[in-house]
């Protein structure tokens, strides 16, 4: 008997590249989103993109409000906007609580949301996924994919390169988060998509292949790295799960935003988890570490910011976050076995 079943759903209209904010208008126009819009921005991000984003809607009227992090209050102020003021479409603009929050009310509201990115630190620009973080936790939470992306190369190539470092640390633990997926397919039977791991692996090695050009930091560095969190977020939309983006290194980023927070930006932190990882895959970790060196993501404790020990305890609790998810560690991880993969990888000394 076949029976397999699978949605997946998808952003109708990507627009990536230089200048192509002013296209906004026409991207809503072609995508018949012709209702009211809400601007879910910032401070610094209205001033980046905000600002002209509501000139350029003037004739639309549109609603602002500003937001800081993406937390229960926060949803709930942006959700009662919405239903004050007669919402059609929600553009979030800004890194990733923004577009977070704009995410997370599209969803609760049912209503299409644009993704308008100013910087490209992770791949949630385009997944279906997004965090609340109230006080130390941070869950994860299905909401939908973007309607719309409009990703501005030269408005994202103005961000501080740390954020696009950490963009590409975070793709770059995709290699791990799919080798981690093929095992819980050959030890639990776990579902598997051939072809939502094949891209998530390409967009991977776009970053390891580019790194030339990336270090640059410039605006083909940033088209590059938009291009491989595209297709990323395509991959895990595929997938209909963040499984093929989102493995053991996420899940130490996780640990350690728990145990020391707000010391790394989440790709960051994935970078760090990636090399670990990897090196407990037996896969080529010292090739993982050398990019993130040259794209100036930090590869260490130290440069991190945070104590040795932080990194050897976000190991072992590693295997607290999602244990549903099956990855190399999930087995368990022995301190000693923490401290030796920290220390033979440099993350520690
Ligand atoms: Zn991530």
């Amino acid at each position: 008997m076949f029976d397999k079943i699978r949605l997946m759903v998808f952003p109708r209209s990507v627009l990536v590249g230089h200048e192509v904010l002013k296209s906004l208008p026409n991207l809503l126009d072609d995508l018949s989103l012709s209702g009211k819009p809400l601007i879910v921005t910032g401070n610094k991000t209205w001033n980046v993109a905000g600002e002209k984003v509501s000139k350029m809607l003037e004739s639309r009227q549109p609603e602002l409000i500003k937001v800081t992090k993406c937390t229960t209050a926060e949803l709930n102020s942006v959700i009662e906007k919405v239903e004050s003021s007669d919402i059609g479409v929600i553009l979030g603009i800004g890194g990733g609580s923004k577009i977070d929050l704009a995410k997370l009310t599209a969803a609760k509201k049912k209503l299409p949301f644009v993704s308008i990115p100013t910087s490209a630190s992770h791949d949630g620009i385009v997944s279906s996924r997004a965090s609340i973080k109230d006080g130390m936790t941070s869950v994860s939470h299905e909401a939908v994919a973007p309607t719309g992306i409009v990703a501005d190369t030269s408005v994202i190539a103005k961000a501080p390169p740390k954020l696009l470092a950490s963009g590409c640390a975070d793709v770059i633990g995709n290699l791990v988060a799919v080798a981690d997926w093929r095992l819980a397919l050959s030890l639990k039977n776990a579902p598997f998509s051939s072809s939502a791991a094949a891209l998530s692996e390409m967009a991977a090695g776009l970053i390891l292949d580019n790194v030339s050009q990336i270090k640059k930091m410039d605006e083909n560095a940033a088209w590059i790295t938009l291009k491989s969190l595209i297709a990323s977020g395509v991959s895990m939309c595929i997938a209909g799960s963040s499984r093929p983006a989102s493995g053991s290194e996420h899940k130490f980023s996780h640990a350690l935003e728990l145990i020391a927070p707000g010391k790394a930006l989440h790709g960051e932190a994935c970078g760090i988890g990636a090399i670990m990882m990897a090196f407990a895959h037996q896969l080529d970790w010292k090739r993982i570490k050398k990019s993130l060196t040259e794209i100036g993501a930090p590869t260490s404790a130290k440069e991190l910011g945070i104590e040795d020990g932080d990194v050897v305890e976000a190991l072992i609790r590693a295997t607290e976050i999602r244990p549903e998810r099956f990855t190399i560690i999930d087995n368990g991880i022995t301190r000693e076995a923490a401290e030796r993969i920290a220390r033979v990888t440099g993350v520690t000394e």
